[in-house]
């Protein structure tokens, strides 16, 4: 095939390269010239332009940061490319702006899938992303080549904005899930349980969960978790306030109670304020136990 593929940064960078790899030819775009010359070197065309990027292609990709990056170079790429050209979307956006960038699609003529991923960084480069697609099902079974150059699980969860659905509801339950387990550490350590005690029961029994099992965010017991590594992300505490701020606007549209991921957005806010971002979200471990009155 060949893509046009917009927004080159920590993700889109690495799944334009495999794309590549997979065989595609890939006309890149990105407003940053040193992310292009990245992608340039592993055999990405470099375009100066947007217009440069979609020309005579047959699929185009964003990877940007929002819904409104992504709506504007939709609404700017639909005057250029013609109809029949499937436009994909991989970022992480609001609900209402996905269904927005359907609708401007299905306005020219083009096909469109909202393609949300998991993941992250490590799995991007890897091609291992999950992709969670919401679209017409004949869309998505057409572009799964595209999907499998650059992820291992695809899953198709219905129409369209169902993938972005899928993305945060499933961040909601990451979010809440972490602040439990964290929770749960700081708990155990004013009661005099020691880490692997509580890890070793925990991972076996009913408090079983990713946030424990893969991401443990003490350090010791899942030696390839960020808490070994001093929280260096992995994955950002500013990335997972943005997901569950979305989930959070969702929620008040959609009329849904979500009271604990309500309170999750508040302690990520917290947990950003106090300098976090750009660590692992599992850092928040040491917000709770400094409120606990312990030291990390
Ligand atoms: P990033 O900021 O590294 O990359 C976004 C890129 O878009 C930047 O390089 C920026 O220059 C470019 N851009 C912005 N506006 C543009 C425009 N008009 N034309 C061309 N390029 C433009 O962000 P990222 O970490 O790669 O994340 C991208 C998306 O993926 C976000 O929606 C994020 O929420 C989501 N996501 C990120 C991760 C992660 O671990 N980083 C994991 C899952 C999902």
């Amino acid at each position: 095939m060949t893509i046009g593929f917009i927004g080159l940064g920590h993700m889109g960078g690495p799944m334009a390269a495999n794309l590549v790899k997979a065989g595609h030819a890939v006309n890149g775009f990105d407003l940053s010239q040193p992310l292009l010359d990245e992608a340039s070197s592993k055999g990405v065309t470099a375009c100066d332009s947007l217009a440069e990027a979609v020309a005579g292609v047959d699929t185009v990709i964003t990877m940007l940061p929002a819904g409104k990056h992504v709506l504007s170079v939709w609404q700017e790429l639909l005057v250029m490319v013609p109809s029949g050209t499937l436009l994909i979307d991989c970022s992480t956006i609001d609900i209402d702006s996905a269904r927005m960038a359907h609708d401007l699609a299905a306005g020219k003529g083009c096909p469109s899938l909202d393609a949300p991923v998991s993941g992250g960084t490590g799995g991007a480069a890897a091609g291992t992303l999950t992709f969670m697609i919401g679209g017409e099902q004949a869309v998505f079974s057409k572009s799964q080549p595209v999907f499998e150059a650059m992820g291992k699980r695809i899953i198709h969860c219905g129409d369209a904005t169902a993938g972005q659905a899928a993305k945060i509801c499933n961040n909601m339950i990451l979010g809440i899930s972490m602040i439990a387990v964290g929770e749960a550490f700081v708990l155990g350590e004013k009661l005099g349980l020691s880490h692997q005690a509580l890890y070793d029961v925990a991972s076996v029994s009913s408090g079983q969960c990713w946030s424990l099992t893969t991401y443990c965010p003490v350090p010791g017991p899942v030696p390839t978790s960020p808490a070994n590594n001093d929280y260096k992300p992995g994955f950002a505490g500013a990335l997972m306030l943005k997901d569950l701020k979305l989930s959070q606007e969702a929620a008040q549209s959609a009329g849904a109670i979500t009271p604990l991921g309500a309170k999750a957005a508040e302690l990520y806010t917290l947990f950003n304020e106090l300098g976090n971002a750009d660590k692992d979200f599992s850092g928040i471990i040491d917000m709770l136990r400094q409120k606990s009155g312990g030291t990390a």
